[in-house]
């Protein structure tokens, strides 16, 4: 079996990214230290009034940009994850997500997933939409 080069763990920075990296983080010491990068996608205030926005945001969008940039900052100390391999992009997860494996490089792509039932498992997920369209292997660890 081949080993990974590259992996990229996604987080959303809640509680259950401590979970996601150290996984990542098992599966590059077991693929020789491989690099590992990590990945955090502010979605847009403009997309939760599809796009139709009544007032200007980008203050408070700036605001949550600055929040994100510093604990992601303090998430990659904690986690051991240098700067140049964190990343913090706007848009859409799973979009961003696939996109930044291509551009780095990434074989593999970790995401956390929540055991979703009922509803929510018909409006799907992020890890569902990191899965499909995805260049290659992607793992959904549960959290
Ligand atoms: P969810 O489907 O939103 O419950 O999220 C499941 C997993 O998708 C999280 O544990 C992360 O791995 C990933 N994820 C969700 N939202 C984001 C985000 N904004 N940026 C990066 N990864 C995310």
């Amino acid at each position: 079996m081949s080993q990974y080069r590259k992996i990229i763990a996604a987080v959303d920075l809640s509680e259950d990214s401590a979970q996601v990296v150290r996984r990542a983080q098992a599966i590059a010491d077991n693929n020789g230290g491989c690099d590992l990068h990590v990945i955090h996608v502010i979605e847009p205030l403009s997309f939760a009034y599809g796009g139709d926005i009544p007032m200007d945001f980008s203050g408070i969008q700036d605001e949550i940009h600055q929040q994100a940039t510093a604990q992601l900052t303090r998430f990659g100390e904690n986690h051991a994850v240098p700067p140049d391999h964190q990343h913090i992009v706007l848009g859409k997860p799973e979009v961003e997500i696939h996109a930044m494996a291509e551009e780095i490089g990434a074989d593999l792509i970790v995401v956390g997933s929540h055991g979703r039932y009922g509803l929510a498992l018909l409006m799907g997920s992020t890890a569902n939409g990191v899965l499909h369209g995805a260049s290659c292997d992607v793992l959904a660890v549960r959290v």
